[in-house]
């Protein structure tokens, strides 16, 4: 017999969870939702160890999900962080072209800005220099003034709290195992009876929405994402955010530099091929079944080499050493040298999935449903962004409220 009987259960107490729960109330105030999760607090993965940026949506093209739900959410999140005090500052981003190679891929971002409406401009040198007088230069920057840069941590702390205002149960430290029998969740501390199921889990929807029955066709590379930071005296050569021209083959952006709202600037973060779902150190974190499925793919993706995979790999467990990490910074600040970065224990992982029948990694977010649940999954950067819009999104397609 299930202990427990909800309308609707929220697996995961990351961001998009989260907004989930909150866009539920907003549509349907009596609904009884809880929130599940295998931790004890509120982002303690992906939402909780992010760079705190809200993203302006240039980097996508208007036909994808991420477009119509990034700048959206940005403006959403901006709203919440004005009204519950949380800081928020629109600092603005340079994005620096590097090379003449790179110039069609500057000419599509400010396509995509103009499709999507997204305030960004061509800049020159001259005003290059007054935005970021430390910046390489530059003769095809973009300028993009509405990127923010957030609290998370503040913001996943005020949601919880409203939602709990709300009369939303938070079930901590319980873990989502699979479905027992129709509309019966199994968890590690006993089994939940629910109206309709949201897996957000993150690093592990995937493997929740196979116990469904969804989400075949996809396999989970982890990618970490670690950071330096700039020492006190070098915190100076950057004002807000410089980015690099990404490769746009990729769901990745680049080691840029960026302002924290703390004060502080981080450099990173990487995308480097893990061997575990919460791999943030060397080796803790990396089981060895999992970390032999991540190998095998990793091989698979290596010999494809579908997104230039190979280039991709090269570069990144490269930036495991100090030299290369910081000769990636230096393409954007050139100022910069060895002494001006100081380590930090920051990282987080993108659990990136892979289509096992293009052996592509998957650009957008995918939503998939069954029977009564929905299965939120590839929900990768900038889905802190996008969350308010992205949930309205999600629950619209669960058919609930
Ligand atoms: C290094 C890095 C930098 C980033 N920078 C940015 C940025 O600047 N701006 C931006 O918009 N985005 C950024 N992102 C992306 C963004 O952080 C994520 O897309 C977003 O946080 C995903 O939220 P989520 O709720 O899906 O996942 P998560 O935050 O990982 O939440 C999933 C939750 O599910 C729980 N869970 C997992 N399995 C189970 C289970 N079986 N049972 C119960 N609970 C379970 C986990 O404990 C976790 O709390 C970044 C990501 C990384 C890694």
């Amino acid at each position: 017999m299930p202990q427990f009987t909800f309308d609707a259960v929220v697996v995961g107490a990351g961001i998009v969870g989260l907004a989930v729960a909150r866009e539920l109330k907003l549509r349907a105030p009596s609904t009884h939702i809880a929130v599940l999760d295998k931790e004890d607090v509120v982002g303690a993965h992906a939402s909780g160890r992010n760079s705190g940026v809200l993203h302006c949506g240039i980097y996508y093209g208007s036909d994808t999900l991420k477009a119509r739900v990034c700048a959206q959410g940005a403006a959403r999140m901006i709203e919440f962080a004005h009204e519950h005090g949380i800081p928020c500052l629109k600092s603005g981003k340079v994005i620096l072209a590097t090379s003449e190679q790179q110039y069609p891929i500057v000419d599509r971002l400010m396509r995509n800005a103009q499709e999507s409406g997204i305030n960004a401009r061509r800049i020159n040198e001259q005003e290059l220099r007054e935005l970021e007088p430390a910046a390489a230069m530059s003769p095809a920057a973009i300028y993009c003034p509405d990127t923010a840069v957030i609290d998370s941590g503040a913001v996943l702390k005020q949601l919880r709290l409203s939602l709990e205002q709300q009369g939303i149960t938070f079930l901590f430290g319980w873990q989502a195992k699979k479905l027992r029998a129709a509309n019966v969740l199994q968890t590690s501390r006993g089994n939940i009876s629910f109206g309709f199921l949201f897996n957000c889990a993150g690093a592990y929807a995937d493997v929740l929405a196979r116990r469904f029955g969804v989400a075949q066709n996809y396999a989970l590379i982890p990618f970490k994402g670690i950071y330096w930071k700039l020492s006190h005296s070098a915190n100076r050569l950057v004002r807000a955010n410089i980015y690099p021209v990404p490769d746009v083959s990729l769901p990745f952006l680049g080691v840029h530099l960026t302002r924290v709202i703390s004060g502080d600037v981080y450099v990173g973060p990487t995308a480097i091929p893990a061997l575990g779902r919460e791999n943030y150190g060397m080796v803790k974190g990396a089981g060895v079944g999992e970390a032999l499925r991540i190998g095998k793919q990793l091989i698979s993706m290596y010999l494809s080499n579908q997104n230039n995979f190979r280039r991709l790999t090269h570069t990144e467990i490269a930036k495991y050493s100090k030299r290369r990490f910081l000769a990636a910074a230096r393409g954007l600040v050139p100022a910069l040298q060895d002494i001006d970065m100081v380590p930090t224990s920051k990282a987080g992982i993108r659990p990136q999935l892979v289509n096992l029948k293009t052996k592509k990694l998957e650009m957008d977010y995918i939503i998939e449903r069954i029977d009564n649940s929905i299965h939120v999954l590839n929900a990768i950067s900038p889905a802190f962004t996008s969350a308010f819009a992205f949930a309205e999104t999600i629950v619209k397609q669960s058919g609930t409220v």
